[in-house]
């Protein structure tokens, strides 16, 4: 099965990600996520790279087009994939699709998360994450047993560079500006799915699955 999921920066994407990779046992592909391990390598790209995420503005095309290919050759996802935070414009979904053409493959699922503007920034800025083993949380929603450390690896939790308010309403705006043509473009194909983002982690991931089940289904009676 393969899915994407769009929603702005800090609508419980991520979180409702690692739900349906672990339901349908299928690999998390985010990109902010394989840009943070390339700037870790500490290379000529590395720091191309940081100049543009620590500042919220999105990486070049060709730089994160040849990455998220790259990715989806790999042996875990011949099965299927969730891509989280790609495609983010127009021109990274048609890329997509001619990714997914040579494959003879196609997007079975595109979800949008809706969330109101307001509760993105309380989120974005609430949240924290593991340098370590990537595991995120948020001090008010999703605090961590032990505060301020990852319950899976116990490293110290921080607070990313690029949450801070004003980066998160850039982040936004830019958003806002390249997602509608991506809802166009997925709408006119049949596969784009709504989902109401302002509700609890489970409620939202039930609206999810029902509609991966309900398609399954007309899809089986074919
Ligand atoms: P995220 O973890 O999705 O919030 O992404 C963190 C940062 O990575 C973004 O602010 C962008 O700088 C960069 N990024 C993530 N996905 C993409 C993409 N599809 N295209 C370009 N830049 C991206």
């Amino acid at each position: 099965m393969r899915i994407i999921l769009l929603g702005t920066p800090g609508g419980g994407k991520g979180t409702q990600a690692k739900l349906i990779c672990d339901h349908f046992a299928i690999p998390h592909i985010s990109t902010g996520a394989i840009f943070r391990e390339k700037v870790k390598e500490g290379t000529a790209l590395s720091r191309e790279i940081s100049s543009y995420t620590g500042t919220g503005q999105l990486v070049p095309d060709p730089i994160t087009i040849s990455l998220v290919e790259e990715r989806l050759t790999k042996d875990d996802c011949k099965n299927g994939f969730l891509l989280d935070g790609f495609p983010r414009d127009k021109k990274q979904a048609e890329a997509l699709d001619r990714i997914m053409n040579k494959k003879n493959k196609q997007i079975d699922f595109v979800f949008l998360i809706d969330v109101p503007k307001e509760m993105i920034v309380d989120r974005i800025l609430g949240r924290r994450v593991c340098p370590k083993c990537a595991e995120s949380y948020h001090i008010k929603y999703n605090p961590p047993k032990a505060p301020g450390h990852c319950d899976v690896c116990g490293t110290a939790l921080i607070h990313r560079a690029d949450d801070q308010e004003q980066i998160i309403l850039d982040r936004l705006a830019i958003y806002n500006q390249t997602t509608q043509p991506i809802l166009e473009f997925y709408e006119t194909k049949g596969i784009l799915h709504k989902i109401k983002g302002d509700g609890g982690i489970q409620e939202i991931f039930s609206q999810l699955n029902e509609i991966i089940e309900k398609v399954q289904k007309k899809l089986n009676r074919k």
